[in-house]
């Protein structure tokens, strides 16, 4: 599972953002290690343990502390791509390591779990990161599926996210595509939507993540349809990164 988008939220269905409140309590068990004196330290769930073989929180240990980042750390101003896709529709900062957002975007924790229940979507899973022998990329598909509301009735979204991590180096930068493929939406089997998450550390703690996309075709479509398709498609897009906020509550 990741916390990524999906491109088939019904623009006239506005979506309510996910409130802070939801994730108080996942947040203190899957991303702090409280170790307040007297207090017995909280320990992540073996469930979370098991599954961060794949994910960056393996480099911490299992009581929770991560181990120190390297000395030779390579902190960022931008980004090592060349170019990017067409629009872009994130450019934020956060006070966090790399590692620890590149967790909470892509990794499967508890935090992801509620955040995607948040939004409703359902039958959510995720392979294993693993590396294509081809490219040396590590890669995955995210399944999963979500309630589509409009005034022609209700559907079912399937979402199908091919995930490539084009570039990393680790406690400095990941680079991220995602393209999403949806069945159930209307002209869904003419286009898919391509999104690039860039992670970048730029400083002890400090990292900034830029998302842009755009729309490919599958099918030949007609100009004024590609306009409509792109209108809905991008906005869909941002109203489900709209909630990347809570990543600032943490
Ligand atoms: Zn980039």
């Amino acid at each position: 599972m990741s916390l990524c988008c999906h491109a088939n939220h019904d623009p006239s269905c506005p979506d309510v953002p996910v409130p802070p409140e939801i994730f108080s309590n996942v947040l203190q068990d899957t991303t702090k290690c409280k170790t307040k004196k007297g207090k017995k330290k909280k320990r992540v769930a073996p469930l979370a343990i098991n599954r961060r073989t794949n994910s960056s929180e393996s480099d911490e240990e299992d009581n929770g502390i991560p181990s120190p980042p390297p000395v030779n750390n390579c902190y960022l101003a931008k980004c090592p791509c060349e170019t990017h896709l067409h629009k872009q529709l994130v450019e934020r900062n956060y006070q966090l390591s790399v590692e620890k957002l590149f967790d909470l975007i892509f990794g499967d924790n508890e935090f992801v779990r509620t955040y995607r229940s948040a939004q409703r979507i359902y039958d959510d899973h995720a392979t294993e990161w693993t590396i294509n022998p081809q490219s040396q990329n590590r890669e995955r598909v995210v399944t999963s599926k979500i309630p589509f509301v409009s005034v022609l009735g209700n559907s079912t979204i399937s979402s199908t996210e091919k995930q490539v991590i084009r570039n990393e180096k680790k406690y400095s930068y990941y680079i991220v595509d995602n393209d999403i493929y949806n069945t159930g939406v209307k002209f869904g089997d003419t286009f898919y939507v391509a999104l690039r998450y860039c992670l970048v550390q730029t400083a002890v703690n400090h990292s900034n993540l830029r998302i842009t996309a755009e729309v490919r075709y599958l099918k030949t479509v007609i100009g004024f349809m590609k306009n409509l398709i792109e209108k809905n498609a991008i906005a869909a897009i941002q109203v489900s990164l709209q909630d990347l906020s809570i990543i600032d509550s943490i």
